[in-house]
């Protein structure tokens, strides 16, 4: 659900989202949004450009095209996206163009070792990365990504509604959103607990769905600087359903927005 707000451009950007989204998952592929001026917001910063990864080399979920074109629904005025799945594109040279990437629903082991060091340059550049979901279930023999994302995978249960108890309102990526927020997903457990190398925004009411394997303290959204850059992460996103749901897109978006250094989304 989305809290009451005072910033219209929230509310217009929820409009925005419900139209855009659903046309972009209800046709072909559309072109990558054009920046576009704003008059409401002259000072608004340049576009900048978001690069999607979603290279799989273990489970594939079916939600990522979906994924994709979400994020591409959601730069509006601020950012530009490509997407891919070839990894040989993780150059430095082509990585500099970007100013967040976004790990969508990765698993396994996606990157050899000189594409790891290009994208640990990257993020040592300034830069942002941006995690979801199954970018958890990515890289387990990367130590440095280990703490980039935070946690790794270790089980989930069956795909249900729970709610997740928002504990940081303050954050592009949660400031839309109620106290507690009630979604379906398939929520992640993780090999261990994040919160006392991250800032988590948001964690789970183990007591509201079934098959929580972390009953005392289940982060599941959370964020960090990390060696020179930024890191975020949601646990969110198994489902098709997600990206089209605005309140979640709402939460991507300031999720990237941060990750690229903007104050604000
Ligand atoms: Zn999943």
């Amino acid at each position: 659900m989305i809290a009451t707000n005072p910033a219209a451009r929230v509310t217009s950007l929820v409009v925005l989202l419900t139209v855009a989204v659903a046309a972009a998952v209800a046709g072909p592929p559309p072109p990558p949004p054009k920046p576009t001026p704003d008059s409401k917001t002259p000072t608004a910063a340049p576009a900048f450009r978001v690069l999607v990864f979603s290279k799989t080399a273990g489970f594939r979920h079916g939600c990522i095209p979906d994924g994709v074109a979400a994020v591409r629904a959601i730069g509006g005025d601020r950012f530009t996206v490509d997407a891919t799945e070839d990894a040989s594109l993780l150059t430095a040279e082509k990585l500099a163009s970007y100013r967040v990437v976004v790990f969508l629903n990765t698993t396994g082991d996606v990157l050899d070792d000189t594409q790891q060091a290009a994208f640990e340059g990257f993020i040592r550049s300034g830069r942002g990365y941006v995690g979801v979901h199954a970018a958890a279930d990515t890289e387990y023999d990367w130590p440095w990504y280990g703490r980039l994302v935070g946690a790794y995978f270790k089980s989930h249960p069956r795909i249900q509604p729970a709610t997740v108890v928002v504990e940081n309102t303050a954050h592009p990526a949660t400031k839309h959103l109620a106290a507690r927020w009630q979604r379906t997903d398939e929520w992640y457990n993780y090999r261990t607990n994040p919160r006392e190398s991250v800032r988590v925004l948001m964690s789970l009411d183990t007591a509201s769905y079934d098959g929580s394997a972390m009953p005392d303290d289940h982060p599941i959204a959370w964020y960090h600087e990390y060696d020179g850059g930024r890191a975020f992460y949601t646990g969110g996103g198994h489902t098709k359903e997600s990206f089209r749901d605005p309140a979640f897109l709402i939460h991507l978006r300031g999720a990237i927005l941060w990750a690229a250094g903007g104050p604000n989304g």
